[in-house]
């Protein structure tokens, strides 16, 4: 779309939205003409929204129903609403985007929402919510965690996200250096986002097939307050950038993304290991986390902020305490060059190394998506209502792939590729 190109060859705000909107569906969503799209967002991010409807219904999309979310009537409820609001979700909502999902459609979800939100909420509240809404969201989250369709999540800058982020600058000059980061981080700031989203998935695509090859049975993690060995699941498969999900479509699910990452063994995964950013869950920070494992389960949990928080999520279920990803990130990647935290998982995660604490996804298991729950589970696949990732890289991380006979291999080195 060059129309919003103004002649002075600068781009403006509204062209660059335009063009994160067109990577969404061409290279996020892959969207195939005839196919409905179902999308979420919150309501500040309507001028997205209009942007990524048109190109949507350009590439042939037979619907787009757009599903709008709002922090301040999400506050009201924790203000004013009765006790049992709190272990209830919208299940008939949730049925429908599974059905949806089922029908063929596309899933788009637009973050943005304000990372803060809850941060003064009564916990025990946020969780039962939390909860709540995992379990009715469950069937729709399972066709997207074994991506059985085309499914993508991008940001839009909203104003108390920025003002979260940047909160020494003015509300306006805070707004524009969000939308900067999320261009700069989103590869839009190049004349072909299209071709540079190609080649940076081929450079994924590789990074994954190198690991597969090796086929390591175990990563020993070192460095400041982490000395962590993590085995593999049995049959794991590394992925990274694009994936074709099982409707056939070929799409890239997060924007931006620089991870590789693969199913960890939930039985094994032993030591110590500190988080290197805060963590923002659900509307609530989680800072200075130190947990121990024992067997592939947290036995000590430690967090200098939101230690509540943190002891609720991993108290979900059985699966909870247990990890569901391992994914490597170096430590040049565009996200951890800005030097910003976002209070995002989207970009925080593809800022550093991280590990996710529950459900792993059946996709990095071979032919995970035609095994049942229970022979995912004996290939070490966990399974758990939640799914958080929590990042462990920093410029000091050194990683060694351990092969099945024993043998340790650099990998990575001051968090970069060995
Ligand atoms: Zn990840
Ligand atoms: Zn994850």
């Amino acid at each position: 779309m060059t129309s919003t190109m103004p002649q002075s060859g600068q781009p403006t705000l509204a062209h660059k939205i335009d063009q994160l909107a067109h990577v969404a569906i061409k290279v996020g969503l892959g969207l195939k003409a005839g196919q409905e799209l179902l999308m979420t967002a919150p309501l500040d991010a309507v001028p997205l929204v209009r942007r990524i409807t048109e190109h949507a219904y350009r590439a042939g999309a037979s619907l787009v129903t757009t599903l709008y979310t709002d922090d301040e009537t999400a506050l009201m409820r924790f203000r004013h609403a009765p006790d049992e609001s709190f272990d209830r979700a919208a299940g008939w909502l949730y049925d429908g985007m599974a059905a949806a999902f089922k029908s063929g459609a596309a899933r788009l979800a637009i973050t943005g929402a304000n990372p803060l939100l809850l941060s003064n909420e009564d916990p025990n509240k946020v969780s039962r919510a939390n909860r709540a809404v995992s379990k009715a969201y469950r069937p729709a989250l399972e066709l997207i965690t074994r991506h059985e369709i085309n499914w993508t999540i991008v940001a839009t800058a909203t104003p108390a996200w920025a003002v979260a982020m940047f909160p020494d600058d003015t509300p306006d000059i805070a707004l524009a250096k969000l939308w900067d980061a999320i261009f700069q981080t989103s590869r839009i700031n190049v004349s072909d986002p299209v071709s540079a989203w190609k080649e940076h998935d081929a450079d994924l695509q590789k990074r994954a097939a190198y690991l597969n090859e090796k086929r390591y049975a175990t990563l020993h993690y070192r460095g400041p307050g982490i000395d962590f060995r993590l085995g593999l699941a049995d049959d794991h498969l590394w992925m990274g950038g694009g994936t074709t999900a099982g409707n056939g479509v070929y799409c890239i699910p997060n924007i931006p993304t620089e991870e590789v990452f693969t199913t960890p063994h939930k039985d094994r995964a032993d030591g110590t290991v500190t988080a290197t950013r805060p963590l923002s869950h659900q509307g609530t920070m989680i800072e200075g986390i130190q947990v121990r494992f024992e067997g592939g389960r947290i036995v000590e949990a430690r967090a200098t902020r939101g230690q509540e928080v943190l002891q609720k999520l991993i108290d979900t279920d059985e699966g909870a305490r247990r990890l569901g990803e391992v994914a490597l990130v170096p430590h040049s990647s565009p996200i951890a060059s800005s030097g910003l935290t976002f209070l995002n998982t989207l970009f925080d995660e593809n800022a550093a190394s991280h590990i996710a604490l529950g459900q792993a996804y059946s996709s990095c298991v071979r032919d995970g998506d035609k095994l049942t729950p229970e022979q995912l589970a004996a290939k070490g696949a966990n399974d758990s209502l939640i799914h958080v990732d929590w990042m462990i890289g920093s410029n000091k991380l050194d990683i060694d792939g351990i092969t099945a006979t024993g043998t340790a291999e650099p990998l990575m080195r001051n968090g970069e590729w060995a």
